[in-house]
């Protein structure tokens, strides 16, 4: 919105002629009322109008505003003040005092104006209660001195009182409504709140009416509840309008000669002081209280907005999030967690986070919590296994982080998980496709390098050397070369998936099968000696002998298979029994093929089994 510079004029105008208005009634009212034996006005509202004024407005209006009350100070001083030529000086210090709290104000707290914090406060109970009004009394007593023949200190006293509670007292509440307080609070309050306010500001008054609408008990105290609890529920606008409703009665009643101040056996004037000292009291009780109310309301607004940016993530995020304290209770967990466990996240507040994981992963788990309650710095990622709400089991990555409170502690941890059965599932498949052969289904060379060193290995606890582990069997079909030649390729690849079932068919659960390359096959037989593996090779032999398998035309093909068998010693190498195992096949082969091989005994052995 743009404004013309004229119409920038008017309103800055009609500010300055408003103010200065204001100023002259207030002074008026303060001078007429509050001067007793021709001294200086001990209740002071004109001060409080301009200094709010200044402070709602920028620094470049200020002159206007200025120059406007200075015509209003001084009539208004000579028409109800001390009339004197020597007393001029005393309205223009009433206006320097008031734009020199403006400044001061502005200097040492510039976002001031809205008594949102401690901090605030304070700088103005400084500014306004104390600095600036002390300072003007100087200037205001050698006036009223020189004018009026008043005693210098007294009237230093009685100039600085009054001023001094009059800012601090009516300065709040008429900055508030000029910053339209009181109207935002209207705005955007409900009514139920509304007739809450009404019902609570009613109750000052009346308290206020009870304190000073007679003369008998001192009920000053009983104004005190529901100011604090209009605080209390209202905030600065509670604050702001029961000072106001209780100063008005308080003051009205006070000057018509009512209320606690008549028991005072003081002069008029000290009474009012008396009076002011105690409206101030509860100023800076309940100012400092809605500045902290506020500032706690502010925090937890922010709180809530956070809280509700963290809910929004979390509900939208597809990864779980659970925390779980020290004893591994889950404390919570987000809303994905149904999609993958089956659980709402309800059920699961309260129980033990092991419950839904099956008992073999829950080492993992245990090592993991431990890690990360001992270093909350670092986070440790694990896969385990999670059995749903139906039954059935899902794989998930967690990547889990210890919580840490405000003194260091760890009280739990904090865990992102997220569904990877797919994941899982896909590396297990690539991993027996690495170690498998393609054709027959059989483990490939490398699985069966890998198996045969297991086997090799000695385990800890057993003996040293020389200790049969079981042994190894190589097949190599016989005349493979003519068998392709003759049935054709596809007859022969059938041969050899037929070769690998009875392999199979012939072997325990957990051996392993292999295919070396081509036509060539071993098996490692756990646990057997090598009576036992012949007696089995043989039998493997014989059914592949008396297979029946047909070629595409329907014609048999007959196939056999020559064996060479080795021992499985641990701590041997697999070369070296691999190489044993072939020379028992080569003899196999050399010996008419379609048999089994032993080793050759050696001579120590051949003695020792003699
Ligand atoms: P021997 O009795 O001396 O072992 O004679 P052989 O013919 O079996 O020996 P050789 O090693 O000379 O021949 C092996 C043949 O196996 C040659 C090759 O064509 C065939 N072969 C290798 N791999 C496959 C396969 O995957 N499928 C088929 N159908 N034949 C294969
Ligand atoms: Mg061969
Ligand atoms: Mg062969």
């Amino acid at each position: 919105m743009s404004r013309s510079p004229f119409r920038r004029v008017r309103l800055s105008l009609r500010e300055a002629v408003l103010t200065a208005t204001s100023y002259f009634v207030c002074a008026a009212i303060a001078l007429q009322l509050t001067r007793f034996d021709g001294g200086i006005a001990i209740v002071w509202l004109a001060g409080p109008v301009l200094f709010a004024r200044l402070s709602t407005t920028p620094r470049w209006r200020w002159g206007a505003i200025i120059l406007a009350c200075i015509p209003a100070a001084l009539s208004a001083s000579f028409l109800f003040g001390m009339q004197a030529l020597a007393a001029i000086p005393l309205p223009l210090l009433c206006i320097a005092e008031a734009w020199l709290a403006a400044w001061l104000i502005r200097r040492l707290y510039p976002r001031f104006g809205r008594f949102q914090s401690l901090p605030e406060v304070a700088s103005f109970l400084l500014v306004a209660g104390v600095l600036v009004p002390a300072l003007t009394a100087f200037g205001a007593a050698l006036s009223a001195h020189l004018a009026r023949d008043l005693p210098y200190w007294p009237a230093w006293r009685d100039w600085y009182a009054g001023h001094a509670l009059g800012l601090v007292t009516f300065a709040p509440p008429l900055l508030l409504t000029l910053r339209g307080e009181a109207r935002q609070w209207f705005a955007s309050s409900e009514r139920s709140r509304m007739r809450e306010a009404a019902l609570l500001l009613g109750l000052v008054a009346l308290a206020s009416l009870l304190t000073f609408g007679q003369d008998r008990i001192p009920l000053v105290i009983l104004p005190f509840i529901p100011t604090i609890a209009a605080t209390l529920r209202l905030g600065r606008f509670g604050a702001v309008s029961s000072t106001l409703i209780l100063v008005t009665i308080g003051l009205v009643f006070s000057l018509a000669g009512h209320g606690p101040t008549t028991l005072l056996q003081l002069p008029m004037g000290q009474k009012l002081q008396v009076l002011q000292i105690y409206f101030a009291t509860i100023v800076l009780t309940i100012l400092p209280l809605a500045a902290e109310l506020r500032s706690r309301r502010r925090l937890v607004d922010r709180l809530h907005a956070a809280e509700a940016l963290h809910r929004l993530v979390l509900d939208r995020m597809s990864d779980i999030v659970v925390r779980v304290n020290a004893e591994g209770v889950v404390r919570y967990a987000s809303p994905s967690a149904m999609r993958v466990s089956g659980y709402d996240p309800a059920e699961l507040l309260g129980q033990s986070m092991f419950r839904l994981i099956p008992p073999e992963d829950h080492e993992i788990i245990v090592e993991a919590r431990r890690k990360a309650l001992a270093d909350p710095e670092n986070h440790a990622i694990i896969e385990y296994r999670v059995r749903r709400k139906d039954g059935t089991l899902v794989w998930v990555e967690s990547h889990m982080r210890g919580i840490v409170d405000d003194q260091g502690r760890t009280t739990g941890t904090v865990s992102i998980i997220r569904e990877i059965t797919q994941r899982r599932q896909l590396v297990e498949d690539l991993t027996v496709q690495a170690m498998t052969d393609h054709l027959t289904g059989a483990c490939n060379r490398r699985a069966f390098d890998e198996a045969l060193l297991v086997l090799l290995t000695p385990t800890p606890f057993g003996p040293a050397e020389d200790v049969t582990a079981g042994c190894l069997a190589v097949f190599d079909l016989d005349h493979f070369k003519h068998i392709n030649d003759r049935y054709g390729h596809v007859a022969g690849d059938e041969v050899l998936v037929r070769f690998v079932s009875i392999l199979r068919g012939a072997v325990r659960e957990g051996d392993i099968v292999a295919r070396l390359g081509g036509e060539e096959f071993a098996v490692l037989l756990g646990g057997l000696t090598l009576d036992q593996a012949h007696l089995v090779c043989e039998r493997i032999r014989t059914r592949f002998e008396e297979a029946s398998i047909l070629d595409s035309l329907g014609n048999a093909v007959q196939a056999t298979v020559s064996i060479g068998i080795a021992s499985l010693v641990q701590g041997g190498q697999g070369r070296d029994i691999l190489s044993q195992a072939d020379d028992a096949l080569y003899r196999a082969k050399r010996d008419g093929r379609n048999r089994t091989s032993l080793p050759i005994p050696s001579a120590a052995e051949e003695k020792r089994s003699a």
